[in-house]
């Protein structure tokens, strides 16, 4: 785990780099919220990054998600991985966001638990823009039907879109690959946006390539390794600690 003033440091110049991205394309650096994605991350480390002020911390997995949640105080998490239907009861009303709606069947059961603890869940659908067989997310021709069918229902508040790139090839300029395909998603975002106003997030962008998803209008960046160091070999778990 690297050291406290070592995070600082990677917070920092994580904090510049978005900074630089944002003024270069004529945007405010507080306009995109940055996530630190603690997955495979002890809690100790996650704690660190909140006494920094980074506040909005993100994981991949349900379970690591709600074992961390008790144990970081001050967090506000958010869900960047897969979910199954079965796992929807232990996310609704803990004010998580959940970035990874891509499916009816689970905006069913999220909207349907929502309806039943009389809470409104927060939600972005999770688009799969570079059709990455490996990657959830519906399809892009998809997103409206799916927005649409979602936004139906009173307790979920769908209110952006999220998407995970495939990895560029070998020795490719990451921020050059993702560059049209977070502008492919940024323009569907824009579309969907006429019809529901309050569809306004873009959650894209990571440790290689948050330079793009800035220019092209990310409201939320997800970064591991820039700020937290190499991941570990699986996920942490309560029992390891
Ligand atoms: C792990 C992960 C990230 C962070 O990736 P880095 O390249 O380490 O910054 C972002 N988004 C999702 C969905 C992830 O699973």
């Amino acid at each position: 785990m690297i050291s406290s003033a070592e995070l600082s440091r990677r917070l920092a110049a994580t904090r510049q780099r978005i900074a630089d991205a944002a003024l270069a394309a004529g945007r405010q650096p507080g306009d995109v919220v940055l996530l630190g994605v603690t997955k495979t991350h002890p809690p100790a480390l996650a704690r660190a990054a909140v006494e920094l002020g980074l506040l909005d911390l993100a994981e991949n997995r349900v379970q690591e998600l709600t074992a961390k949640r008790d144990e970081v105080p001050g967090a506000r998490w958010h869900l960047v991985g897969r979910l199954q239907r079965n796992k929807v009861k232990v996310l609704v009303g803990t004010h998580t966001l959940i970035h990874s709606v891509d499916r009816r069947s689970l905006v069913d059961a999220l909207s349907a638990r929502a309806e039943r603890d009389g809470v409104v869940q927060r939600a972005l659908i999770q688009v799969n823009v570079g059709d990455d067989p490996d990657k959830g997310g519906c399809r892009l021709t998809e997103t409206e039907d799916l927005v649409a069918y979602a936004r139906a229902r009173p307790n979920l508040a769908v209110e952006g879109l999220m998407t995970i790139l495939p990895l560029p090839p070998d020795g490719a300029d990451a921020n050059e690959e993702a560059r049209p395909l977070f502008a492919a998603l940024r323009q569907q975002r824009d579309a969907v946006r006429e019809r529901f106003p309050e569809v306004v997030h873009l959650s894209m962008g990571m440790s290689a390539d948050l330079e793009a998803a800035v220019a092209e209008g990310a409201t939320m960046v997800r970064v591991g390794t820039a700020l937290f160091g190499p991941r570990g070999a699986g996920p942490w778990r309560k029992d390891a600690a």
